[in-house]
């Protein structure tokens, strides 16, 4: 997901140490959602198209985008970062392919409430 070399705005945010851990680990691949861990197994390593989410039934392969932006079991959590960030007249166009560049947001708000919605959604994964 992460693609430059470059200090990231979130490590530097004024917000929790948590939020920009689940941040981070979420932005440099280091998670545990399918589309890593369908890659652990050395000799029979899942196809990427094969690593499915198991957290919601519409058979989406688990990535990071699907986790962010579509997954069914964070509606609840999703449709507050909406709210919180429309409260700061932010829109997230989740259907746009470069929204996962909301991770390099100048606006520590926006990366405020990003950072809260990554921590619960991992929270209710776990
Ligand atoms: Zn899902």
């Amino acid at each position: 997901m992460k693609s430059s070399f470059k200090c990231e705005k979130y490590l530097v945010a004024q917000m929790p140490t948590k939020y920009k851990v689940c941040m981070a680990r979420l932005h440099l691949s280091c998670h545990k959602l399918e589309i890593e861990t369908g890659r652990y197994h050395k000799l029979y390593p899942k196809p990427a198209n094969e690593r499915i989410c198991r957290q919601c039934p519409y058979g989406r392969v688990e990535d990071e985008a699907h986790f962010l932006f579509s997954c069914e079991k964070y509606d609840t959590l999703r449709t507050r970062l909406y709210s919180d960030l429309q409260d700061i007249n932010v829109t997230l166009n989740v259907h746009d392919p470069n929204a996962l560049k909301i991770f390099d947001c100048d606006d520590t708000r926006v990366l405020l409430c990003l950072g809260r919605y990554i921590s619960q959604c991992l929270l209710l994964r776990s």
